[in-house]
């Protein structure tokens, strides 16, 4: 089907740039405009919102956001290569599409867009879970974004949704579930990228809680969080043993037997250990 933007087709746009994908930069590209649309719309109504997306390459997401109706789009590419394409997709989309040449990492949204924000992203691998971690550790809650739509390769996503005592359960998933709730909404075949990775992708849509699931320091459980799962087969008095001297104490004022371990620790005993290891 032709593209109902005016713009020409991906495919035509990837040989006329040379975009060549780039493995280093993580680049499987999207070609399919319906395949975009559909992803722009496991975001929820745009019209109202403005829009990061990190990583735009040839613009397939962008084009899906933009026609889908998004009231603004930052689209942050660290690729010079794909200025010029973007470039054109700016001007199909008057005042509606801003672009930085940079690093996602180092780039600030809330310089660029206003609330309420939306992220939609076809994630690098290399930085994905870098930048999720990132948008669900602020100290403050709720954060500056209302949703995250974020395509990973099915083992992240299911290390963001993945259930206590189960082989995915780890920080991620604390910190996804904790003030926000999370879910996989589409799933994707290689085939379905330019060039095909070896594994099958997933998108997942987290929505921010206006409050936490359980009350905890935010600090305090991140610190938690990391010991325990830094020694996942350990049993708790000894992975947490640099996080308080009296931890054996803690964890048993917290409901917690010091011999479990962490794989099996709910949201909710985590939080209560954060409040146990938080009290002075
Ligand atoms: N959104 C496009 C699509 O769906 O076809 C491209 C997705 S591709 C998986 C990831 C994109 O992120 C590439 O265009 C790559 O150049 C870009 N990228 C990689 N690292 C980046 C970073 N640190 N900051 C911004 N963009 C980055």
């Amino acid at each position: 089907m032709a593209p109902t933007d005016g713009l020409p087709p991906l495919r035509a746009v990837i040989a006329e740039h040379g975009l060549s994908a780039r493995k280093a930069l993580g680049q499987n590209f999207l070609l399919d405009l319906n395949l975009t649309a559909k992803i722009a719309r496991q975001a929820g109504d745009l019209s109202a919102c403005d829009v990061l997306e990190v990583g735009p390459g040839p613009g397939g997401l962008t084009r899906g956001l933009l026609a889908e109706g998004a009231r603004r789009v930052l689209a942050v590419e660290k690729d010079a290569r794909c200025l010029p394409v973007l470039e054109e997709i700016r001007t199909a989309y008057p005042g509606r599409l801003e672009i930085v040449h940079g690093d996602a990492l180092a780039v600030d949204p809330m310089d660029h867009l206003a609330p309420p924000l939306r992220i939609v992203s076809n994630l690098p691998y290399n930085v994905g879970t870098e930048l999720l971690t990132r948008w669900l550790e602020p100290p403050a809650w709720p954060p500056a974004w209302t949703s995250l739509t974020l395509m990973f390769q099915r083992e992240v996503a299911e290390r963001i949704v993945a259930a206590p005592g189960s082989k995915a359960y780890g920080r991620l998933a604390v910190l996804s579930q904790w003030r926000a709730d999370a879910r996989i909404v589409m799933d994707l075949p290689p085939e379905a990228f330019t060039p095909p990775p070896k594994v099958r992708s997933s998108v997942v849509h987290v929505v921010a809680r206006e409050a936490p699931k359980f009350p905890a320091e935010a600090k305090t459980l991140f610190r938690v969080t990391k010991a325990a799962f830094g020694q996942r087969r350990k049993m708790l008095r000894a992975s947490l043993k640099g996080v308080a001297p009296d931890i054996e104490d803690r964890l048993v004022a917290a409901g917690i037997a010091p011999t479990d371990r962490a794989e099996r620790l709910s949201l909710e005993a985590f939080c209560a250990l954060a409040r146990e290891v938080a009290r002075p």
